[in-house]
């Protein structure tokens, strides 16, 4: 059933504008000698400037596709195959120095554990500088002036002072302000959300996701959102892929999705709101 919808959705395949276009993916780990298929044909794709929702419980894969998008599955995860075009370049397999420039440069990630990203040992000004400099190869001081820029540009009052302090002097929301400026500090093509605000309560949340919504505005960027919470998805998403058991059960534009639900665990998924 999963295949014949998968294939009987919104063919967005023929959009030239594709800023990403995942076909078929697959990713495996082997538990034992037992194979978990953790992404099981996975396809989808984002037009440039659009927010493409993940959507599916915990467990459905979409974390892993996400971080397969960027080549960081560690070991014994391993890619299967598939296929991951970025505006047109192949992904999968693509070699390590050439990732290492996409990640950030071009494609930006936020992560669900906000003390992952951040170094405990290092100010919040060093961090963002070093980001900074990586990507855009600017002088020492330019680095300052971007750094408290990108603050000031996630709504993080007094950045000169924030700067000078360390992560455990921040507030969660802080932090997760923080880990957004640093990702969006080299105005990615695509920035990936898994989940950053799960842990972040509902206030700073809607804050957190509408000032991505304003700054994919300004710079025209485009952005794989990864939810659970459907609220998210009406707010923020254009198109949709819902996930079960590591495979795209629904593809379709948010208002097809909402309105008219084909999969019975989308159906599942819309009565289950409250
Ligand atoms: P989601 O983000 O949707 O909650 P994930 O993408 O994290 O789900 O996980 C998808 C599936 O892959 C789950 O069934 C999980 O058990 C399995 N999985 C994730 N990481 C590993 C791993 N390192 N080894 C084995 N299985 C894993
Ligand atoms: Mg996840």
């Amino acid at each position: 059933m999963a295949e014949e919808l998968q294939q009987t959705n919104v063919g967005l395949d023929e959009s030239p504008e594709a800023v990403l276009k995942v076909d078929d993916l697959r990713t495996s780990f082997f538990v034992g000698k037992s194979e978990v298929k953790a992404v099981d044909g996975v396809s989808f794709e984002v037009p440039k400037g659009k927010t493409l929702g993940i959507v599916g419980e915990s467990g459905s894969g979409k974390s892993i596709t996400a971080l397969s998008i960027l080549n960081l599955i560690e070991k014994p995860g391993e890619i299967k195959g598939g296929s991951i075009k970025y505006k047109g370049e192949e992904l999968v397999n693509a070699k390590i120095s050439r990732m290492r420039k996409i990640r950030g440069n071009e494609i930006s990630m936020i992560f669900q554990e906000p003390m992952t990203s951040l170094n405990p040992v290092y100010t919040i000004g060093d961090q963002l500088s070093e980001v900074i400099k990586i990507h855009q190869k600017f002088g020492p001081k330019k680095q300052k002036e971007r750094a408290i820029e990108m603050l000031k540009l996630v709504g993080i009052p007094s950045p000169e002072k924030r700067m000078k302090q360390y992560p455990y002097e921040l507030s969660g929301g802080m932090r997760q302000r923080v880990m957004i400026a640093i990702a969006l500090a080299c105005k990615p093509e695509l920035l990936i959300s898994d989940e950053p605000t799960t842990a972040l309560d509902v206030t700073i949340q809607a804050q957190i996701l509408e000032l991505i919504k304003e700054l994919q505005e300004e710079i025209g960027m485009s952005v794989i959102m990864i939810t659970h919470d459907l609220g998210v998805v009406a707010e923020t998403c254009d198109y949709v892929a819902v996930m079960y058991a590591g495979r795209v059960v629904e593809y379709a534009d948010v208002y097809t999705l909402f309105e008219n639900p084909k999969h019975p665990y989308t159906v599942g998924l819309l009565n289950s709101l409250p």
